[in-house]
Order: C-alpha cells, then sequence, then structure tokens
C-alpha cells in the first residue's frame, strides 16, 4: 500500500526575483525500510528548496520509490509508475523519477519500456534523487514541522564503501551470493549507502512515531530471496549515529522508535560489536522521552539470552519479537538454505517466554515453497497450534528470478499453494480469536494516533503489543474523562471487545 506523505510547507526555490516553489509528490511502496528511503530523499530534495505534497495533480516532480520483493509487489510498482506517468501527459508534472528495489533489478528496462520516466535513483543512490529532480543543494530548508529532521550543513555525511564487513558477508561473496551477472542491466556496483544522523529526513509516521534503520543489506543465504543482490551486503550504522538520530528524534516530540533493518539481530557484527542490538537497546532505553523502542525482523538463531534478558530489564523496551521464521518443516527450511527445525523453534520461543514476562511474539511463513510435501505442511500447521503465535503473516511462495529457490525442481502447483496458506490462515485465526478473548478487561498503555480510517466515531491506538503497520488494529471507542483524545499522546486503557484479531478498549 502506498503511505501517505504528509503535506510539509518548506521555503522555494528562488528563479531571477520570483519565488517558484518545485512540488514533489512522494509515492512510497513496500516495507518500513523502503519508507525511510523515501523520508531520507524527502529531506534531501527539501535541501534543494521542493516542497512534498501529498497531491500528484499538483506534482511538479513525481517520485515513485518502488518494492522488488515478490511479483505481486513488482506489479503494484509498474502499476503505479503507469499512473503516476499519466499525470506527466495530462497535469502539471514535468518529471517522473522511479527509485528502489525495482530500479536495481530492473534499471535498464524501466527506461527502455516507460519512456515517461526520467530518471532512476537506485537504492544505494539516494543522494542522486536532488539531481534527478533538477534541483541542486541549497539552504537547508527552516524546520517548520515536528515532523521534518533536519540537521546541521544538510550535506548527508552518510557512509559510503570500505565500511567492514562480516566475515560471513565475505565468504557469501565469494560464493556468488551477491552476484548479479545475470541480470540486465544491473549495475554490477552493489548499494552501500546508509544513511546517518546528519542526513535530512521528513518523517512520514503518525505523529510521535518513527522508524531507524540500523543496518542494510543482507548476508544471509536465504534461497527464495534477492534481497542481498537488491540491497548489497550487510552493515550497521555507527552506534553513536543511531543514538543521536533517537536523541533527535525524542527531541521532535517522538515517543516511540521502531528499529528496522534486513536483520536487526546481526547489528554490530560488522563494527566488532557483541551482542550489538542489545547494547544499543540498552542505551536507547536511557534516552529521555523514548517511551517504548521496539526492533523487527530478527534472525531466530541470532536471538541471544543477553538481548532477551536486555528486553525483560528494560521497561521501555517493548516486550514484543518478530521472528520470521518462514517454515518449520527441516527439510523445507534446509532447502531454504536457513536451517533449524520445530523442535528448536519451540526450545527458543520457550525460553524467550521464559525469559519476558507478557512477550508478543510475531512471525512469517512461506507456504508452498518448491518441495513441500503435504507432510512437510503438516508439520507446519502442528508448529503454528504449539507455538500460539500472537501475530502471524503467511506468504504463497512465488519464483523470482534470480534466486536460488528459481532453480529448484518440484514446483507446488497455485492452487495448492493457496489452499495451504488459507488453512495456515484459519488455524492462526482460532488461536487469534482465543488469546485476544483472554485480553478482555485488561488494562494497557496506548498510544493515541487518530481517528479510524473506518469510522469517526472510533479512535485507533498501539499498545505495546502492536508493531505500526503489521498487527491488527486497536480501537478506542470510549475517550472516558477525555473530551477528545490527542495524537500521539499515551492513555490508560481497559480492553471491552475482542474480535478475531482487533481490540476495542475504553479509556479509563
Ligand atoms: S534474512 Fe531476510 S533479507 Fe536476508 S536473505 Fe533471508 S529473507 Fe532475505
Amino acid at each position: 500500500m502506498p503511505f501517505e506523505i504528509p503535506t510539509i510547507e518548506t521555503p522555494t526555490q528562488k528563479s531571477g526575483d520570483e519565488l517558484k516553489p518545485v512540488k514533489v509528490g512522494f509515492v512510497s511502496l513496500g516495507c518500513p525500510k523502503n519508507l525511510v528511503d523515501s523520508e531520507v530523499m524527502m529531506g534531501i530534495l527539501q535541501t534543494g528548496g521542493a516542497s512534498i505534497t501529498p497531491r500528484a495533480e499538483e506534482a511538479d516532480v513525481i517520485v515513485v520509490n518502488t518494492c522488488s520483493f515478490i511479483d505481486t509487489a513488482k506489479q503494484e510498482s509498474v502499476n503505479t509508475i503507469l499512473e503516476m506517468a499519466q499525470y506527466k501527459a495530462s497535469g502539471r508534472a514535468k518529471k517522473l523519477i522511479v527509485a528502489g528495489c525495482l530500479v536495481e533489478r530492473y534499471r535498464d528496462e524501466i527506461q527502455k519500456n516507460i519512456p515517461e520516466v526520467d530518471a532512476v535513483v537506485g537504492t544505494g543512490e539516494l543522494e542522486h534523487i536532488l539531481a534527478a529532480a533538477g534541483l541542486k543543494q541549497g539552504q537547508p530548508a527552516a524546520d517548520s514541522s515536528p515532523f521534518v529532521i533536519l540537521n546541521s550543513g544538510s550535506t548527508s555525511q552518510a557512509l559510503k564503501s570500505g565500511v567492514a564487513s562480516r566475515p560471513e558477508g565475505q565468504a557469501r561473496e565469494q560464493s556468488g551470493r551477491f552476484s548479479r551477472e545475470e541480470w540486465d542491466g544491473a549495475i554490477a556496483d552493489l548499494p552501500n549507502y546508509l544513511y546517518d544522523e546528519n542526513t535530512p529526513r521528513v518523517l512520514a509516521t503518525p505523529k510521535a512515531s518513527a522508524y531507524i534503520k540500523i543496518a542494510e543489506g543482507c548476508d544471509h543465504p536465504c534461497g527464495f530471496c534477492i534481497i542481498p543482490q537488491l540491497r548489497g551486503k550487510f552493515r550497521s550504522r555507527r552506534f553513536e549515529s543511531v543514538i543521536a538520530e533517537a536523541q533527535r528524534l525524542a527531541a521532535n516530540g517522538v515517543r516511540e522508535v521502531t528499529l528496522i533493518g534486513q536483520d536487526t539481530t546481526c547489528y554490530g557484527e560488522d563494527l566488532g560489536l557483541k551482542d550489538g542490538l542489545a547494547l544499543l537497546l540498552e542505551s536507547l532505553a536511557k534516552v529521555d522521552d523514548l517511551r517504548w523502542v521496539r526492533f523487527l525482523y530478527a534472525y531466530p538463531n541470532k536471538i541471544t539470552g543477553r538481548l532477551l534478558e536486555t528486553i525483560a530489564a528494560n521497561e521501555k523496551i517493548c516486550s514484543y519479537i518478530d521472528v520470521p521464521l518462514q517454515h518449520a518443516s527441516a527439510s523445507v527450511l534446509k532447502r531454504m538454505k536457513r536451517g533449524s527445525g520445530a523442535e528448536i523453534f519451540l526450545k527458543s520461543l520457550e525460553k524467550m517466554r521464559h525469559t519476558i514476562p507478557n512477550l508478543t511474539l510475531r512471525t512469517s511463513f512461506i507456504v508452498g515453497f518448491p518441495g513441500e510435501t503435504e507432510n512437510d505442511f503438516a508439520e507446519l500447521c502442528q508448529f503454528v497450534e504449539a507455538a500460539q503465535f500472537d501475530w502471524l503473516g503467511t506468504f504463497s511462495y512465488s519464483d523470482e528470478e534470480g534466486s536460488a529457490a528459481c532453480h529448484l525442481e518440484n514446483k507446488v502447483p497455485a492452487k495448492v499453494i493457496e489452499q495451504r496458506r488459507r488453512k495456515l490462515m484459519q488455524i492462526q485465526q482460532r488461536i487469534s480469536r482465543k488469546s485476544k478473548r483472554k485480553l478482555v478487561g485488561r488494562q494497557f498503555d496506548v498510544l493515541a494516533l487518530g481517528p479510524s480510517e473506518e469510522t469517526d466515531l472510533l479512535w485507533e491506538g498501539r499498545t505495546e503489543m502492536h508493531a505500526p503497520e503489521i498487527d491488527g488494529k486497536f480501537f478506542l471507542n470510549d475517550f472516558g474523562p477525555h473530551e477528545q483524545l490527542e495524537a500521539g499522546k499515551f492513555y490508560r486503557c481497559e480492553v471491552t471487545e475482542a474480535h478475531d484479531y482487533d481490540l476495542v478498549a475504553r479509556i479509563i
């Protein structure tokens, strides 16, 4: 789903004596990691005097930041580019720029087949957005909104090549994990960009919330995934850079921070840090004014005892772990090049729950991986029954050109994949319904987000159990002693109703 980008008033670009604002419309597709890239590009555009508009019809320049994770994401990206191209034909837009993962994969094809596209910007070239939009580095825009995070000098001091890498990354590079040789039009250089605390950034998340990307790229060998080829080798941001950004966000009113990366649990390994994520969380828990810190995308065998103890010991670190397991059958996991299996996972989940009281657990699975038998799928279903996750996402396998799994035999028919996906979600629906009912009558702190998109009569909020965007909804239908609620503030509430995935609560 495209993210809605806030309108931000900024100074304008001067042309002669006239003030000529360059308005940029931005569509950000895909995951939060891509959203942070969009926020960075918007920040950089502002340093060139651009203003950001949520209305494509009034934009001089339109940027589509694409996703290329799976077939449906690619299709959505192409459809959005074509839709935005129409504004060039019939509207005010003079330039159409395509950025993101699709560019890393199909750079030449985009330019050849969609002539309306004026420029492409890969995931490692975010600073090129300014030139692509026909703008020059200027004075930083005034910090006129709490959502605008602009820092000293405004020129990105982002880390470039030469950052240390992990031995795993070097070994995988030698084995060809990052090779793009078979990709027509892909530039040979892998992305190595990383933003830092001095990079301008425009937040597009709801008030009081922000993502922080702590690392980029991935060294894991998962056979179904081409993210390492798209995003490059794993590299961590400097420890001090993440802390400085968190402090600045908190000083600008952010209270909830979500740490992201392709694999957050490897954080710091390339910097020589042991238990880097745990150390980072400990330091973030000391940042005044931050109320909640959570991290997403943990790799199963990278969750250490120290990390669990850190979560348990710090009130500000949400008791929430997102660990995409992808499957539970040892033979499927082996073919996926991930390893492990149901028994090891169950032990590890038990340890997590034992160490962290009231832990919320999220995972995701891929169904229909090549060679997945009825028995493999039955094992996955049994595992889901046994594990009792709070939140679970399911992806249907699709062949990704350039992935190792693409060459595997015994493809599962699409119809069977869909049946399995539905069955798994039905199991989870039952589990979720039961566990959500148990929450009725319990009290939580809730971060008020704003009126619900579904009806003005309800507000939406988030508790420690809910990560932004991906988990069930939390509605507030009774404001208690308050005439109105304030977005970005915390309230105490009691759950009054439970649905399969969503909860309803009243402020107390
Ligand atoms: S850990 Fe995630 S990003 Fe990395 S290769 Fe595996 S699925 Fe892809």
